[in-house]
């Protein structure tokens, strides 16, 4: 099936258009002609090389939603017609204990990315979401709740799931104290969770002019991150820290602000170690741990909840010709809050 989008040829190289063919459908696979894919500050980070040597040509994307074309001969959870999403995974090995718990994103062969990997055929190179179509088997793939606009529901499917699945894990409530750390694509979504499930939410930017639009969004504090002074009023303060900063910020800061037994999660990776001070988790049997997006179950759960509470993510729908703009301004945290690209322009 020929598709076209969007790819990168070489970690120095601009995005430029690009035709590709996808496989045709298998009895279980469903295909789809994507409405919008979002840009993930991950994207940028494998399309230039950051986290290590990357595949290429690379057509990034993992924030996938789209209207179902075609199904296969065994299909049972899609039928042609209904919307559907496709998030950071196409694929894992299934049989393993974290499949097998519904946390296919810790699949112990590894999950499948969307983009920037080999299939599990061992030969097909995963293309990813900037591009007119794609083809996934039916299990990887979520339903969406009509009534939310669309382009304001890709970024769940990567941004979204990535803070819902920690606030979760570590029970973001009534009477807990909650703070975010970057309002950036992920860091708004957080805000949004945070918030509706009745959090005391706290949001930490370097980026002053965000504050009315953080308290928009439900955050009921903003901390400029500029001077430090700021962090440390704050000492022993909090439950949760959600850090989801891309670059490799100083976490000593943030880990005084965790009261006892609070915890930090790290989100953000920005390709560096973090250096960190035992005496501060010591000190009040505070934890650092880290979170990755979350499973297919987990995505629909998440997706009904921002069904009956109408959570979208804030977007800035472009054109694919305006791509490489946007990744530049998404690296200058210049997005409110999240860039999605329109799949008619490819
Ligand atoms: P983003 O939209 O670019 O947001 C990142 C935010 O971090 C910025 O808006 C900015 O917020 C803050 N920031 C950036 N540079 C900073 C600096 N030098 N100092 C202090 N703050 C800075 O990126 P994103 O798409 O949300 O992704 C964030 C990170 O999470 C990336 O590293 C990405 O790869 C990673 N990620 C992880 C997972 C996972 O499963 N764990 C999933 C997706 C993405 P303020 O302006 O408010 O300070
Ligand atoms: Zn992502
Ligand atoms: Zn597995």
């Amino acid at each position: 099936m020929i598709s076209k989008g969007y790819a990168v040829e070489s970690a120095k190289e601009p995005l430029v258009p690009f035709k590709f063919d996808r496989r045709e459908l298998l009895a279980n696979d469903v295909a789809l002609d994507i409405y919008f894919a979002g840009i993930c500050h991950s994207d940028i980070h494998q399309a230039r090389e950051e986290w290590g040597p990357a595949i290429f040509p690379m057509v990034p994307g993992h924030e996938i939603v789209g209207r179902v074309s075609e199904v296969g001969t065994k299909v049972s959870k899609f039928k042609v017609g209904d919307l559907i999403g496709v998030g950071v995974f196409i694929d894992s090995c299934r049989k393993c204990d974290s499949c097998a718990k519904g946390l296919e994103q810790y699949c112990v062969e590894g999950m499948t990315g969307t983009y920037n990997t080999i299939e599990r055929d061992g030969k097909t190179v995963a293309m990813g979401g900037y591009s007119d179509k794609f083809v996934i088997n039916e299990e990887y793939a979520v339903h969406i709740p009509d009534k939310l606009d669309l382009a304001g529901v890709a970024p769940l499917m990567c941004a979204g799931i990535t803070l819902y699945s920690p606030l979760k894990n570590w029970k973001a409530g009534p009477g807990k104290k909650v703070g975010i750390i970057g309002l950036g694509g992920l860091g708004h979504m957080g805000v949004k969770f945070a918030a509706a499930l009745g959090a005391e939410t706290t949001v930490f930017s370097h980026s002053p002019s965000k504050e009315s639009d953080a308290k928009k969004m439900g955050a009921h504090h903003f901390v400029s991150t500029k001077d430090v002074n700021n962090l440390k009023k704050l000492e022993k303060q909090y439950d949760l820290l959600l850090n989801t900063v891309s670059a490799d910020i100083d976490l000593e800061p943030y880990l005084q602000m965790l009261k006892l037994d609070g915890t930090l999660v790290v989100i953000g990776l920005p390709g560096k170690p973090y250096a960190i001070n035992a005496g501060t988790l010591l000190g009040q049997r505070r934890s650092l741990s880290g979170s990755m997006i979350g499973g297919i179950a987990q995505l629909q759960e998440m997706l009904n909840f921002c069904g009956e509470k109408a959570i979208v993510s804030d977007v800035e729908v472009i054109k694919a010709e305006y791509i490489n703009q946007a990744y530049d301004r998404t690296v200058a945290s210049d997005v409110k809050y999240r860039f999605v690209i329109d799949a008619k322009t490819f």
